[in-house]
């Protein structure tokens, strides 16, 4: 007998960081397993989509990038925020301004019903550049541990280059604990 394939599940996932923090970059790695030649400023939302198979099941993970400006975002935010299944904040290992940006972007996600409820992981994107580190792993994990979530430091250009190399089952984001 043949049954009817099951309708694949959508996972909404937000990525959200200031500008040049490597948000683009980051979802472009996840959904075509590379680094993008080059990336225009994003216009308004962007997403996109890998199907992985999760338990015998298709399910497709959408994810929604953004461009970071005031003007599109007062426009767009309602939609952007609907539906929504998990959160991921992104911040550069190479920008400090970008980490202090995150207590109001997690204010804004609390604003728009999006809290603790919603799974939330924090990232600290462009770890391929050590030299320039200026947020410490330290002081990364303590911001993640007073805010309930997880800290994945990653690279979106060079996920393999400093860490074991096998990147593993296709997710190529590099990650330390
Ligand atoms: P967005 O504004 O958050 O979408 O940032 P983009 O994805 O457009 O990236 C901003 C800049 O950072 C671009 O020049 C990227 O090439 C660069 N970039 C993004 N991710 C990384 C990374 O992991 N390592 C390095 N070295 N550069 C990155
Ligand atoms: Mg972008």
């Amino acid at each position: 007998s043949t049954l009817p394939p099951p309708r694949t599940r959508i996972f909404k996932i937000i990525v959200i960081g200031d500008s040049g923090v490597g948000k683009t970059c980051l979802t472009y790695r996840f959904c075509a397993g590379r680094f993008p030649e080059k990336t225009e400023a994003t216009i308004g939302v962007d997403f996109r989509e890998r199907l992985v198979d999760i338990d015998c099941e298709k399910i497709k993970i959408q994810l929604w990038d953004t461009a970071g400006q005031e003007r599109f975002r007062k426009s767009m935010v309602q939609h952007y925020y609907r539906n929504v299944h998990a959160v991921v904040f992104v911040y550069d290992v190479t920008n400090a301004s970008s980490f202090r940006s995150l207590p109001a972007w997690i204010e804004e996600c609390k604003q728009h019903a999006l809290g603790t409820e919603v799974p939330r992981i924090l990232v600290g994107n462009k770890c391929d550049l050590q030299d320039s580190v200026q947020v410490s792993t330290d002081v990364a994990q303590q911001f993640a541990d007073a805010h309930s979530m997880p800290l994945f430091e990653t690279s979106a250009k060079n996920p393999n280059g400093q860490g074991d190399g096998s990147g593993g089952g296709g997710n190529s984001d590099h990650v330390e604990a």
